[in-house]
């Protein structure tokens, strides 16, 4: 059974789906006007970490996350650099997409855009105004907060002590604090301003407010109530509780089942975000780092806990995948090379121990998508094994249960969005893992022509075997020593020399 977390009620329950084996999902997407940084994607990243393993966990996940395309930072952009709203949103919902794909983040089922979806908020406004929860001022439209008891609910405030919304001048000189009947509305629908995009409505020439997209999109989509409604945490309020008391003001049912919130990446403690100014581009941090590494980086930390964000965690964050991708390599030099020979180890407990490591990893993902527990559980399991294993060499019996121990480290983090075999097999293909040098070397002393690093490493062990056949000692030692020098660790076994690079 997964237990998780729900904002609304503050604690962990049990997670039981409105229709058996199946997920209605709604995830906060971005508003385009800029791209988007590494604290952003640290709740993409997250969600989809909870999405895969939920459809892991065999449920039928439907993932609905919308664009907010026109709000006013798209529209101060565009005035900034004279071009049109319209097409400051289509450059950075395009640019979105390639990140998320950059990311190794799954695209959503459905991705509607607010620009898309007027008439559906258009239909909620107008059922809200009918319900005696909604009014009019000079074509704006406000919720009556107060006409929702349950507000504050979600995000444990008392109404009586919320403050009030910010005071913001129209362009006509009135206040909005002045048209509000209650300083704690919040608009639904914005009568449109010169030059600013605008649709028709009941009210005028407007454009919608923000919450009303998510509360529009997710009802058309998913239907009411869905089961999770997710975001980063910095959205319970005002966001969520005004999405919440829109649709639950509206149809007089429960919105969403299970609100789950994401803690914030920060850098020197302090919340990444674009208005502190101290935030990185995810682009940037990807055209120096591996996506699997800044996910892994994500991954030791619990998704509700802050993440303090350094180049020294993400480095450690990569020595760690290093490891993990090393153990499955040796696993597979293992599986290639075994004999015909009695066989080395214990099997029955091996196998016992990859069922166990099945079973812990699950879980702790059970237990609120607990990544930081499971990768320690792979962790242990794959100290366990390299203990078991190092320095033998398997019989062929050992192969299909060596094969599953090394499968499962390979499933389960492909369960976490971490692909640690095609990854590799790509940096060996252009030998992007073995440093430029080794091919000088190559040719130094093996008399290798061509311009490959892993043909070249190739060579050299080949010519240290013959070097070592005919007895030239100095010559493997010149091979051994040129390997050593530039980071290689070479080790002999009866089924002939294997090398790594450490770097
Ligand atoms: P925005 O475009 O500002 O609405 O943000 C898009 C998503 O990123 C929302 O789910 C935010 O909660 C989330 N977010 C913004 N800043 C951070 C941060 N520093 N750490 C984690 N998530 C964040
Ligand atoms: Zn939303």
């Amino acid at each position: 059974m997964i237990r998780l977390y729900n904002t609304k009620t503050r604690g962990k329950v049990d997670f039981e789906t409105r229709e058996r084996g199946k997920v209605g999902m709604y995830v906060c997407g971005p508003t385009v006007y800029n791209y988007i940084h590494i604290g952003n994607a640290r709740t993409f990243i997250s969600f989809d970490v909870i999405r895969r393993y939920l459809m892991w966990r065999g449920f039928d996940v439907t993932f609905v996350q919308n664009v907010t395309d026109v709000d006013d930072k798209i529209i101060g952009k565009a005035n900034e650099e004279g071009r049109s709203a319209a097409e400051v949103a289509a450059e950075y919902t395009e640019a979105f997409i390639e990140d998320m794909h950059a990311a190794g983040v799954l695209d959503p089922d459905i991705r509607p855009k607010a620009t898309e979806e007027i008439p559906s908020m258009i239909e909620l406004i107008q059922e809200l105004v009918d319900g005696g929860h909604a009014y009019e001022v000079d074509g704006d439209v406000y919720f009556s907060v107060r006409s929702f008891p349950a507000y504050g609910e979600l995000s444990g405030r008392n109404i009586d002590e919320m403050e009030c919304g910010h005071r913001e001048l129209r362009a006509d000189g009135k206040g909005i604090e002045d048209r509000k009947r209650d300083p704690l509305d919040f608009a639904l629908w914005k009568a449109a301003k010169p030059g600013e995009p605008a649709w028709d409505s009941p009210w005028g020439q407007g454009r919608p407010g923000w919450h009303i997209e998510c509360s529009a999109m997710s009802r058309k989509y998913l239907g009411l109530p869905f089961d999770i409604h997710g975001g980063g945490g910095d959205l319970v309020f005002p966001h969520h509780e005004n999405e919440r008391a829109q649709s639950e003001a509206a149809c007089g049912c429960t919105f969403a089942n299970y609100w789950m919130h994401g803690g914030m990446l920060q850098i020197n403690s302090e919340k990444m975000s674009k208005s502190l100014g101290n935030f990185k581009l995810l682009r940037d941090v990807l055209k120096t780092t591996d996506a699997a590494v800044l996910r892994f980086l994500m991954l030791q930390t619990h998704y509700r806990s802050p993440l303090d964000f350094s180049e020294d965690r993400l480095a450690e964050a990569g020595a760690a995948l290093g490891r993990i991708k090393n153990a499955v390599k040796n696993l597979d030099w293992l599986l290639e090379n075994a004999q015909d020979i009695p066989s080395p180890l214990d099997l029955r407990a091996f196998m016992e121990r990859t069922r166990a490591a099945k079973m812990a990893f699950i879980l702790a993902m059970d237990d609120d998508f607990n990544t930081c527990k499971a990768l320690g559980e792979v962790f242990d399991f794959i100290a366990d094994v390299n203990a078991q294993t190092a320095g033998k060499t398997l019989s062929l019996a050992d192969v299909p249960p060596v094969r599953e121990a090394r499968d499962l480290v390979v499933d389960l983090l492909g369960v976490l969005g971490v692909d640690v075999v095609a990854d590799d097999a790509a940096a060996e293909g252009e030998g992007e893992a073995y440093p430029p040098e080794v091919v000088a070397l190559a040719a130094e002393v093996a008399g290798y022509d061509g311009a490959c690093a892993s043909e070249a490493v190739d060579a050299l062990l080949a010519a240290r075997t013959e070097a070592r056949a005919a007895k030239d000692w100095a010559r493997a030692d010149a091979v051994r020593d040129g390997l050593t020098g530039l980071g290689f660790v070479i080790e002999d076994t009866p089924q002939g020399a294997r090398v790594s690079y450490e770097g």
